[in-house]
C-alpha cells in the first residue's frame, strides 16, 4: 500500500518542489489538501469550454454548465450514499453548512429551555453557531466530556443527551485528537430521545468511507478543499423530511419559484437553499476529486493513513519529553497526530521544521475549548493523506529530532 503512495504522489504537481533547499514534505492535510492534476484540468477545461451561468439559460453553454453542475451533485450523492440528489446542498464549506443549520434548523426546532449537545473536541465552526443559537433562543449548550486518551466519554454521552435535547452535533473525526467517533451509536441514542443528529464530517469524508444512510445522520457537513477539491465548495447533506421542513437562510436569485411584492415562494429541493450564482467550477472540481478518490478507494486510503500512523506512533512515543494528544492505539484513529515537546513552543517547532522542508501546523487548530480541556494553549500537528509516503514519515521524525536537538541543546 505505502509503495502505491509514491505513485499517487506523482499526481500532485505542487508536491514536486523544494522548500528551503529541502524537498517539500507536506503534512498539513487537516488544514487543506493538495490537488491532483485531474482536478486542476477539470477546472481549466470547465473555464475554457463550458463556462456559463447555470439553470437560467437555454443556450448550449448554459445547458452544458448546468448539466456538469448537476452531475457533480449526483457524484457527491453516490459518494456519501445519500438517497437522492435533493438531499445534497452545495455550500461554501463545512463552516457555512453548520451556520446554515444552526440558523435554519435552530429556528425550526429550538425553544427556550431546550438543550443542544456538542463535545469538548469540536472545531470552532461546530461550536460558535450553536452558541449563538443558544443565546438567541435561551437554550442550553451542553458539552460531552472526553476520556483520558481523547475518546468521547460514552457515559457522558448518555448523561448529556436527555429528553430536553433537540440537537446533537458532533465531529466524526477530530482535527486534533485524530479519534474517530462512534456516530451511528450516538445517532441511535439521540433518536431514542427524539433529538436530531448533526455531523461535522470535515475530517472524515476525505479519509474514509462515509455512508450517511448507514450512519443515520440527519445532517452531515463537509468541505471540498480537504478532499482534493477546490476551496469555496462544500456540502450539507440533510434528510429530505427535514430539508422540506426548514427555511432557507439565504434569499435571492436561483432559489425562488415565484416572487411577489410582499410574498415569494421557493424552488423545490435542493435549489431552495442555493441562492445566487453557485460555485459551479468548485462543484465540478469536487466531483473530479471524488472520481480520483473513488479510483483509489476510500478503504485503501484509510488503511494507508493508518499504516503511516502505526509506523510513526512507536517512534514518536520513544522521543523523550514528547506528548501525543489523543489515543495512542492506532485503531479508531485517523491520520492526524497532535503533539508537543516540553520546552519548545509549537510555533518555534513548526518554523524550525519548515526550514527542513517539513510543513506541519502549530496553534489551537480552531479548538480553543479543547486546548483548555487539555491544559494547553497550542500544539504542533502533523496530518497525513494518501500522497504521504513512509519516507515522508521518516523525514518528519528526522526533522523533529533535529529541531529538538537545536532548541534544547543548541548548535555545536
Ligand atoms: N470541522 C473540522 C473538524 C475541521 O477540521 C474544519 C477545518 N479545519 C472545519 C470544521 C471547518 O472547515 P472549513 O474551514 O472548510 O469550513
Amino acid at each position: 500500500m505505502t509503495l502505491q503512495s509514491e505513485k499517487w504522489k506523482k499526481d500532485f504537481p505542487i508536491l514536486n518542489q523544494v522548500v528551503n533547499d529541502e524537498p517539500l514534505v507536506y503534512l498539513d492535510n487537516a488544514a487543506t489538501s493538495q490537488k491532483p492534476t485531474a482536478v486542476l484540468n477539470a477546472l481549466d477545461t470547465y473555464y475554457r469550454t463550458s463556462n456559463a451561468n447555470v439553470h437560467r439559460g437555454v443556450h448550449t453553454l448554459a445547458e452544458r454548465a448546468t448539466r456538469q453542475y448537476e452531475d457533480a451533485r449526483e457524484t457527491v450523492r453516490g459518494f456519501i450514499n445519500a438517497k437522492e440528489v435533493a438531499e445534497v446542498l452545495f455550500t461554501r464549506g463545512t463552516t457555512t453548512s453548520l451556520n446554515w443549520l444552526a440558523q435554519s434548523l435552530g429556528e425550526a426546532v429550538i425553544q427556550p429551555g431546550d438543550e443542544i449537545v456538542i463535545s469538548y473536541m469540536e472545531h470552532h465552526s461546530n461550536i460558535i453557531p450553536w452558541q449563538q443559537l443558544a443565546k438567541r433562543k435561551q437554550a442550553k449548550l451542553n458539552y460531552i466530556e472526553l476520556t483520558e486518551d481523547g475518546h468521547l466519554d460514552m457515559e457522558s454521552v448518555r448523561q448529556k443527551i436527555t429528553d430536553k435535547t433537540k440537537i446533537v452535533s458532533l465531529t466524526h473525526v477530530s482535527n486534533v485528537l485524530g479519534v474517530i467517533n462512534p456516530i451511528k451509536e450516538i445517532a441511535d441514542l439521540a433518536h431514542s430521545k427524539n433529538a436530531l443528529m448533526v455531523v461535522d464530517g470535515a475530517q472524515a469524508v476525505p479519509h474514509m468511507t462515509v455512508d450517511v444512510k448507514a450512519l443515520d445522520a440527519d445532517f452531515y457537513a463537509f468541505s471540498g478543499h480537504k478532499m482534493l477539491g477546490p476551496t469555496g465548495i462544500g456540502v450539507l447533506y440533510g434528510k429530505r423530511e427535514w430539508l422540506e421542513k426548514i427555511e432557507p437562510v439565504e434569499f435571492g436569485g436561483e432559489m425562488i419559484d415565484f416572487v411577489g411584492l410582499r410574498e415569494s415562494t421557493w424552488k423545490e429541493l435542493p435549489w431552495k437553499f442555493e441562492a445566487g450564482t453557485p460555485n459551479i467550477s468548485g462543484a465540478i472540481g469536487l466531483a473530479e476529486a471524488i472520481n480520483y478518490l473513488e479510483t483509489i478507494g476510500m478503504d485503501a486510503i484509510m488503511s494507508h493513513e493508518q499504516e503511516i500512523v502505526s509506523y510513526l506512533m512507536p517512534r514518536l512515543l520513544e522521543i523523550e519529553d514528547l506528548t501525543i494528544y489523543g489515543p495512542k492505539d492506532t485503531k479508531d484513529r485517523a491520520g492526524v497526530i497532535a503533539f508537543n515537546i516540553e520546552g519548545i513552543h509549537p510555533h518555534d517547532l513548526a518554523t524550525a521544521m519548515d526550514m527542513e522542508g517539513v510543513a506541519v501546523r502549530a496553534g489551537h487548530h480552531c479548538t480553543q475549548p479543547l486546548m483548555n480541556y487539555l491544559s494547553q494553549t497550542a500544539t504542533a500537528r502533523a496530518s497525513f493523506y494518501l500522497y504521504n509516503t513512509l519516507s515522508d514519515a521518516d523525514k518528519f521524525v528526522e526533522a523533529l529530532l533535529a529541531t529538538k536537538e537545536f532548541f534544547l541543546y543548541g548548535l555545536d
